[in-house]
């Protein structure tokens, strides 16, 4: 150490006299020990960033709209600026028309989907508090293990990869056990099922239970009516089809679900994701607080996406995402190829999940896309892992040429395979 500060303090020195510091300043940072740097890891991350163009047709994040990617170069707002607020209230506006609710309580959570899963759990569940989670696959499988964190009684109900609960299923399990909350993923990008909410909104209000529901993969995509439907709580992604870049999480909640929050004995475990310090800072309550610098890029980037769902319409973008759900499976059967989930009612249309036919080595057929055409479909996820691939069609992405490119690649991949 000695020996280090012996050869720092005279460049030090220079360097403070140059700039007519007073070199005891210096001194007394040389004092914690100022050795020679370490520059084994400076080349790792210098010069100007290149990114390849990429289609990206797998489970998420899809490609954003280009006018969401400009909207993140606009200059940068102080996160409690009265322009950033207002930003922040037109988001929960759009977030309103999005979701179909006259809640005053939707808010972008800063972080992914994830986050909006733990905001939710975190929120709604009390310790000891009864969560029937529905586990159609991997998304239902990780509320139940978030849930166990947060020391939830969590009842798992199991349906096969590639089906959906029916709804006598569901009411059988409220009115045993009469939960606190019960969870349903709407879109299960792990299976490419869309899970029914008729009638749950109902059902739940007779047990007292509040309806939790996952959109990451659906919300945009397929019809959602937040209040129509009694739903109480829901997280989304940004990245799916609302076509922005990954980073804010649209949250919702009815008032019966803030009632709930209110009633709790003790404040959420989490102060980085409770939604009273968080809706705090949207306005909910009336005021604002800083709790966190939101993510300001982000939001304009989210600004923009839902500024574009409203110029487009909920109507609109969901039959875009039905007529290209249509259009690839038109071209995937007549390769012979054929979907994973079974019933027609059950098949979500934003992530498709299309059976591995026999002999058939998925891997190739998906390095053979990204190698020859820079497009990406995935493999199956969790359950369906080496059964499946796995194709995204949302948002921006939802357009007649990037379905013909799968298809093409499918054809391709297929071909050089001998299998077509
Ligand atoms: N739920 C579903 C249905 C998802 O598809 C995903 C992401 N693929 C998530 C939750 C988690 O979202 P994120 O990766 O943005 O945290």
């Amino acid at each position: 150490m000695k020996q280090a500060q012996k050869l720092v303090a005279p460049v030090l020195e220079a360097f403070a006299s140059k700039r007519g510091f007073a070199s005891q300043r210096f001194a007394a940072r040389a004092s914690e020990e100022v050795v020679a740097v370490d520059n084994a890891a400076r080349k790792g991350c210098d010069g100007v960033m290149e990114v390849p163009s990429r289609l990206l047709m797998g489970p998420g994040p899809a490609n954003a709209y280009p006018r969401i990617l400009t909207a993140q170069a606009l200059p940068l707002l102080g996160h409690m600026h009265p322009p950033f607020l207002k930003i922040m209230d037109e988001l929960s506006e759009g977030l309103r028309y999005t979701f179909q609710t006259k809640s005053k309580y939707t808010l972008m959570v800063s972080g992914t989907g994830h986050a909006g899963m733990e905001a939710a759990i975190a929120n709604l569940v009390e310790p000891g508090d009864k969560v029937v989670v529905g586990n159609a696959g991997i998304w239902g499988e990780r509320v139940g293990i978030l849930s166990r964190r947060y020391n939830a009684d969590v009842i798992e109900l199991k349906t096969p990869a590639g089906t959906t609960f029916s709804y006598e299923a569901l009411k059988a399990a409220l009115t045993q056990h009469k939960p606190k909350v019960l969870f349903l993923c709407q879109g299960e990008s792990s299976t490419g099922t869309h899970q029914s909410l008729a009638g749950l909104g109902e059902l739940c209000r007779q047990t007292g239970t509040l309806l939790l529901v996952d959109t990451v993969c659906s919300l945009g995509g397929v019809p959602l009516f937040a209040d129509q439907w009694g739903v109480d709580c829901i997280y989304s992604g940004s990245q799916k089809c609302l076509s922005g870049p990954p980073g804010a999480a649209p949250f919702f909640m009815s008032e019966r679900a803030m009632e709930a929050l209110q009633r709790r004995k003790s404040p959420p475990a989490t102060y980085n994701l409770d939604m009273n310090l968080i809706g705090d800072y949207w306005g909910w309550f009336g005021k604002r607080s800083y709790h966190h610098t939101g993510p300001v890029s982000t939001f304009y980037a989210m600004r923009e996406a839902l500024a574009i769902v409203s110029e487009e319409g909920l109507e609109s973008l969901w039959k875009r995402h039905q007529e290209m759900h249509h259009r690839l499976w038109d071209g995937l059967r007549s390769m012979g190829l054929k979907p994973f989930v079974e019933k027609d009612e059950d098949r979500l249309i934003t992530v498709n999940t299309i059976k591995v036919p026999d002999g058939v080595d998925w891997a190739a057929v998906v390095k053979h896309a990204m190698d020859t055409y820079s497009l990406e479909i995935a493999g199956g996820l969790g359950p369906t892992a080496g059964k499946v691939w796995r194709v995204g069609i949302m948002g921006f992405n939802a357009k007649p040429q990037n379905v013909d490119l799968v298809l093409h690649a499918f054809r391709d991949g297929l071909k050089r395979q001998g299998k077509l």
